[in-house]
């Protein structure tokens, strides 16, 4: 599935909540009997088809709201138009004003969410990779990009049952129900590569029932709403049919709205309704098992896109939005309106770049470091910039309301600790935690 920060388009047309499906437990009557023997044996006790059949599991739903900011989030669960995230909220344990991972982009953050271990460690610092033989920068989505143990192999190690629908980095994984996120290179095609990497007998059965809201996302581009409608209705179905243990679902429509049409665009809001349905809908079909919804990063609006290529040529060694890697030092860069400051020894060192022979410069808000000059919100700053923090939230039975969770560190990686803890993983987050 292809979703470009570089090239997908806002597509115009208005996203058809009614197109989701809807997808009902059936209830079936169950005769049970009265240990007391007070209550006639022929009773009937509606029970869910789940609950008779012992099918609730112990299984987490880890649900990635790609660029939803806490403070969005927030407002979000405040306003009556979004009825599922103010539920969801309300029910969950909630931490918002958590830093993000830096460098802040998709394939880091999930990289490290998927680890519990910093970019320098797991080895994806960027979304994409070094140029290829053709001059192109192939996205770094396969799972062999990552150096450290992941959740899903920690998983299977357990023997429990897994599930992937467009998680980042995740191309080629031993994963049981797999729709990786699958970007393309020139003259490849995107349905073919995303059944060599993933699961190909789901992914045909999946779109033997949903393909017609697949065909509208390829139409309008990807990365749009029909993108994630598609992935929800394939996730509700898997979830409802396959109970896995670990389901790990990637929405981005709203980070490709914010991309081309900044915080108040008319896309933005048309994805955050459906960003709300979407979760409504996969809440929906896992019933009470625990539900993990966080985001990666936030977006800041942008009024000008700055190509540092066009200005400095080969001395730029890579633009990531809110950020740059030169080599050298550049003369009168300081002096420049969109240079905020040099980016520290820890950024430095904690986005993997440190080794590099090169100098890492941030974006003064309002701008971004692109080849693109279309953008009008993005991400990849330093985690300290205002209203950039990021949150997670959790419902699910060892997060009831009002239950304290010493345990945790209240940072972006404690949802990897989380997923290790609820689903037993040897993970080397959970020793850092004490959990272990
Ligand atoms: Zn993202």
């Amino acid at each position: 599935m292809k979703i470009s920060t570089t090239d997908s388009r806002i597509g115009r047309k208005v996203w058809e909540g009614t197109a989701f499906l809807q997808h009902h437990r059936k209830l079936i009557s169950v005769p049970l009997r009265e240990p007391t023997g007070n209550i006639p044996l022929s009773m009937l006790y509606f029970v869910n088809v789940n609950m008779a059949f012992g099918a609730e599991n112990m299984g987490v739903l880890v649900i990635s709201f790609d660029a939803v900011g806490d403070k969005v989030f927030e407002a979000m669960a405040a306003d009556g138009n979004y009825p599922n995230v103010a539920r969801f909220k309300r029910e969950a344990y909630y931490r918002g004003g958590l830093k993000t991972i830096f460098v802040s982009n998709t394939y880091p953050i999930h990289a490290t969410i998927s680890t519990g271990k910093l970019p320098k460690d797991h080895g994806v610092i960027s979304n994409l990779l070094a140029p290829n033989k053709n001059g192109e920068r192939p996205w770094a989505q396969m799972a062999k990009n990552i150096k450290t143990k992941t959740i899903w192999d920690a998983a299977k190690e357990k023997k429990l049952s897994t599930a992937a629908m467009i998680w980042p980095v995740t191309c080629g994984a031993k994963i049981d129900w797999h729709m990786p996120e699958v970007h393309p290179e020139k003259g490849q095609n995107i349905v073919l590569r995303s059944f060599m990497y993933g699961s190909p007998l789901f992914q045909i059965a999946a779109q033997l029932r949903h393909g017609r809201k697949l065909i509208k996302a390829l139409k309008a581009g990807g990365g749009l709403l029909e993108l994630d409608s598609f992935v929800t209705a394939v996730t509700c179905d898997m979830l409802e049919k396959k109970r896995p243990d670990l389901a790990l679902v990637h929405l981005v429509s709203y980070d490709s709205a914010f991309h081309y049409a900044g915080s108040t665009g008319r896309e933005t809001e048309i994805a955050k309704k459906a960003l709300d349905a979407n979760l409504g809908q996969l809440l929906k079909s896992w019933g009470e098992n625990t539900v993990i919804v966080f985001s990666d990063h936030s977006q800041l609006d942008v009024n000008e896109n700055v190509n540092l290529h066009d200005i400095y040529g080969s001395a730029v060694f890579e633009q990531v939005g809110g950020s740059a890697f030169v080599s050298g030092p550049i003369r009168g860069l300081e002096e420049q309106p969109w240079f905020e400051r040099y980016l520290t020894k820890e950024e430095m060192e904690e986005s993997g770049y440190a080794d590099k022979p090169v100098i890492g410069i941030a974006a003064k808000l309002g701008y971004v470091f692109s080849e693109s000059d279309k953008y009008k919100g993005a991400h990849g700053y330093p985690t300290d910039y205002e209203n950039y923090n990021v949150f997670y939230a959790i419902k699910g039975k060892s997060f009831l309301l009002g239950q304290k969770q010493d345990w945790l560190k209240n940072r972006l990686m404690d949802v990897t600790a989380i997923i290790a803890r609820e689903l037993d993983l040897d993970m080397d987050i959970l020793k850092e935690y004490g959990v272990r």
